[in-house]
C-alpha cells in the first residue's frame, strides 16, 4: 500500500517493505524488473576522487547480474529535494563511477536496500506547487523526498554496509 509513496523512478525497482515503511517512510529491497536481487553498484561523489564533485551530487547505480541492465538508483542533482525542487547541483558530463566493493571478501556482488523519508504532500503543496505552479503538481511530491539511506549486503559473505544516509532539504 506504500507503493504510492515511492519516488517514481524507483517504481518497478523496488519491493516494498510494508513492515518497514510508514505514512512518512518507504523502505524497499532493489529487485531488476527481470527478478534478479544481486546487482553490481557504482557511486559517484561518495570517495574523495575529485574536489569539486560535491556540485554535481552524489549518483548511484546498479547493474543487474542477471541481465546486464543499469538501473539510475539515486542522482541527488534530480532527486530530492534539493535537486528536484531546488536545483541545487550542477549537470555534470562523462561521470566516471567507481564500483562498490566488500571490504571483507572484495567481492562486488550485493543486494541493497533503499529508504526514502517521504515528503509531506499538504507542505508541497503549500510551499512548492502553489509557489511555482507551472513547474510542479501534486503528486510531485514523492519526488521531492527529504531524507535517503541505502544498505548493501555482499551476496558472498553477507558483510553488511551503510553506503548512503543523506538528509536532502
Ligand atoms: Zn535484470
Ligand atoms: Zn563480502
Amino acid at each position: 500500500m506504500f507503493e504510492r509513496s515511492l519516488p517514481r523512478h524507483l517504481r518497478g525497482l523496488l519491493t516494498v517493505d510494508e513492515a518497514k515503511s510508514d505514512s512518512s517512510s518507504v523502505t524497499g529491497k532493489v529487485k531488476c524488473t527481470c527478478g534478479c536481487e544481486k546487482i553490481r553498484l557504482r557511486t559517484f561523489g561518495l570517495d574523495d576522487a575529485g574536489e569539486d564533485d560535491w556540485k554535481y551530487g552524489i549518483k548511484v547505480t546498479a547493474e543487474c547480474t542477471g541481465c546486464s541492465s543499469t538501473h539510475l538508483l539515486f542522482d541527488q542533482a534530480v532527486h530530492g529535494y534539493d535537486g528536484y525542487v531546488c536545483h541545487s547541483f550542477e549537470t555534470k558530463e562523462n561521470i566516471v563511477y567507481s564500483p562498490v566493493i566488500c571490504e571483507k571478501c572484495g567481492s562486488e556482488v550485493f543486494s541493497a536496500e533503499i529508504c526514502t523519508e517521504t515528503e509531506d504532500k499538504a507542505q508541497f503543496i503549500e510551499e512548492v506547487v502553489n509557489e511555482y505552479p507551472d513547474e510542479f503538481c501534486e503528486e510531485d511530491y514523492v519526488d521531492a523526498f527529504g531524507w535517503i539511506t541505502m544498505n548493501v549486503k555482499c551476496d558472498k559473505c553477507g558483510f553488511e554496509k551503510e553506503i548512503i544516509n543523506l538528509e536532502l532539504s
